[in-house]
């Protein structure tokens, strides 16, 4: 399932490049070019998703945050902490339309600041 002018679906089909985290048949993580911590990878399901609210399949939406756990442990951060933040349409400032788990973390962070990414 893919949607045509999707910028993170070129992505999952190789055709704009990435700094690629981890891949398997159903997700892709790779580093956010705009990184707003020392680690800022974002994971991304290879099927087409809107976001959060787009109708995920339960198993779709289950495979992509418990693969938050391989990408701080490849990451180095499972232990440190880190924070998972999903932004969901415009007042969360959603700016690319295909669901993305940002995961953060390599450094304190303000607690609970809802701007912080
Ligand atoms: P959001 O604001 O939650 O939609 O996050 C979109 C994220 O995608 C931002 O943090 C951008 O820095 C990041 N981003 C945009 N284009 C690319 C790209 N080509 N490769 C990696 N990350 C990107």
């Amino acid at each position: 399932m893919r949607k045509e002018d999707c910028l993170f679906c070129k992505i999952v089909a190789g055709e704009i490049p990435s700094a690629k985290v981890y891949e398997d048949d159903r997700v892709l993580a790779f580093e956010d070019v705009n990184p707003q911590m020392p680690v800022h990878t974002l994971i991304v399901p290879k099927n087409h998703y809107d976001n959060i609210g787009d109708g995920i399949p339960d198993d779709e939406m289950g495979y992509l945050f418990n693969t938050v756990k391989k990408i701080a442990e490849l990451k180095g951060i499972a232990e440190s902490g880190y924070r998972v933040i999903v932004n969901t349409n415009d007042d969360a400032q959603q700016s690319v339309h295909h669901i993305h788990v940002h995961v953060l973390g390599g450094a304190p962070m303000n607690s609970g600041d809802p701007s912080a990414k």
